[in-house]
Formats: C-alpha cells, sequence, structure tokens
C-alpha cells in the first residue's frame, strides 16, 4: 500500500483518503478513492501516477474549477469527468480561471498564467454535470451523494457517502483560512453551506487540506472554529468601521491584513487581490444583517 493511500473504514474495503504533497499545502490538495472514483485530482502528479498503477480509476469527480483541485486531470486519461454545471466552464477551459480571480490585466494575470504552465495544467472535456443530491452508485457497497455547497465557488460540491457516513468536504477545508476570494465566490452562500455540512450524520470527514477528522463532536467542534474565523473577520471590518466614522471605501482596506493575518511574499500581489474581492462579499453579508450601510462611496456602521 502507497504511504499516501490510507483506508478509511474497517467494515467498508475500497474506500480511501488519498494524502496531496507536502500536506495538501496549496498548490495540492487531498483526494478521496471510492471504488474506482476518484474526488479531484490536486495530489501532484507523482502521486497520481502512483495511485494510477495501483488502482483501477474510471470516473473523476471534481469538487470545483480551482487549479489546486484539478491540476492533475491531464494525467487521467481515459475517465470519465464530472462536476457542477456551475463551475463547468473554467475546468473545460483553464484561461478562464483569470477574469474570475479579478486579475485580468494586472501583474498577476501573467504570475497566474506562468503557474497554469508550470502546473501543465490541461483542459479536459466534462462528461457529464451533477446536481445537488445525485447518487453515484458505486460498486455494491456505496451510494455516494452530491451536496452542492456553493459559496467558495460557484459549483462546489462535498460529497457524503451514505453507507460508511464518510465525507469529504473539499474546500469548506476547515482549516484557518476560510476561502471565497473570486468573483463567483458568495459569502451568505458560503456560510449556509457550511450549516448544511453541519448537519450531515457523519463519522469520519476529509476535506481538500485538511486529513482525517474522526467523530461526530470533533468534526462539530471543527466546523465551529471554522465559523469563528468568518465571525472575527466580521468584527475586524467593522471595528474598522466603528474607528473611522466617515464613509471608508473597499480601496482603503487594501493591505491592511483584515483577512490574511500575514501575506505571504510568495503570492502577496495575488493575496492582496483575493483579500479585497472577500472583504467585498462581507460587506454584501453585513448590509443584508443591517450592521452597515453604503454611504457615498463608502460604507458606515448603520
Ligand atoms: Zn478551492
Amino acid at each position: 500500500m502507497e504511504d499516501f493511500v490510507i483506508p478509511l473504514s474497517d467494515e467498508y474495503s475500497d474506500i480511501y483518503f488519498v494524502e496531496g504533497e507536502l500536506s495538501a499545502r496549496y498548490p495540492y490538495s487531498n483526494s478521496m478513492l471510492i471504488g474506482d472514483y476518484l474526488i479531484d485530482t490536486g495530489i501532484s502528479p507523482k502521486r497520481l501516477k502512483r495511485l494510477k498503477k495501483r488502482f483501477p480509476i474510471n470516473h473523476v469527480l471534481l469538487t470545483h474549477w480551482h487549479e489546486d483541485h484539478i491540476s492533475g486531470n491531464y494525467i487521467m486519461k481515459n475517465v470519465k469527468f464530472y462536476c457542477h454545471s456551475k463551475d463547468k466552464l473554467p475546468i473545460e477551459n483553464v484561461d478562464k480561471m483569470i477574469p474570475l480571480y479579478n486579475v485580468h490585466n494586472t501583474p498577476v494575470e501573467d504570475e497566474l498564467k506562468s503557474l497554469i504552465e508550470i502546473l501543465r495544467m490541461q483542459n479536459v472535456r466534462v462528461d457529464r454535470v451533477f446536481q445537488d443530491n445525485d447518487i453515484f452508485n458505486i460498486g455494491e457497497q456505496f451510494k455516494l451523494k452530491v451536496l452542492h455547497t456553493p459559496g467558495h465557488t460557484a459549483g462546489h460540491c462535498a460529497f457524503y457517502e451514505l453507507n460508511s457516513k464518510i465525507a469529504f468536504l473539499g474546500d469548506i477545508d476547515l482549516t484557518k483560512h476560510p476561502y471565497y476570494g473570486n468573483l463567483d465566490a458568495n459569502l451568505i452562500e458560503f456560510e449556509k453551506s457550511i450549516a448544511k455540512i453541519k448537519k450531515l450524520d457523519v463519522n469520519v470527514v476529509i476535506t481538500g487540506h485538511r486529513g482525517i477528522i474522526n467523530g461526530k463532536n470533533n468534526i462539530i467542534e471543527e466546523i465551529n472554529k471554522y465559523e469563528a474565523v468568518l465571525r472575527e473577520r466580521d468584527d475586524r471590518i467593522l471595528s474598522i468601521l466603528a474607528e473611522k466614522k466617515t464613509p471608508t471605501s473597499l480601496a482603503e482596506f487594501k493591505g491592511k491584513n483584515v483577512i490574511y493575518r500575514k501575506y505571504n511574499s510568495a503570492y502577496k500581489d495575488f493575496e492582496l487581490i483575493a483579500e479585497l474581492l472577500m472583504i467585498e462579499k462581507h460587506f454584501e453579508k453585513l448590509i443584508k444583517m443591517h450592521k452597515i450601510i453604503k454611504k457615498d462611496e463608502g460604507y458606515v456602521l448603520n
């Protein structure tokens, strides 16, 4: 058995956690293998090739369009690809990621293009789109249910295996860094999706960037912590607005570490753009909650 392929259940064979390289830190992510179905292809080319030699894989389910989850698609020849219809376009045409990250005509556009080249990403044809509550019957043992969980991207989906009660949450990743920094992200939807996940009757969860989390109580605790990060971000934004008193524009939040407590030197330009997009999504949420209002060209407390 490869050391990065870990069985998830004593009771059910053929369901595995597949750990991404560098402990699934960006630009890698984790996968789950159920029978001949693989979820996501971002574990690293080397690992994906080793996995393919050991296991027959005929189907690839993609949680969403982000590069760190689909970069290995080009390695998976002769498989069927599936994703949600709302994420299909940038999976079939990876250049469409650039406008979605809002980096067109910025220096980050070239950085992203060279990343696409370095990762050797290729377009693939999506054979079938899935939707919320679709079920894939896999072998005799498994019924894998699609959970449309938008927010991180518009078509982001998690997967829940009904018999073993094991779920793959994609980038509702339960790390300290919830992300919604692309144009098709939505914080209000993201929070609804997290609430939906919280209601699942699960024994084990895996996420795109976290290892195995066992036990319902532990899982709930991790979800609570994740939600708390979002509320802390709300609070930081509200306290900046409280201090300023005059209307504060989005641009004035640039580089203030509201979302990224420390910018990563390798990705700083990208993070500055993503951070503003995420703050904008907090504004949208806080307006809806009647905590702030738009005034002149900025925002003030309500
Ligand atoms: Zn993602």
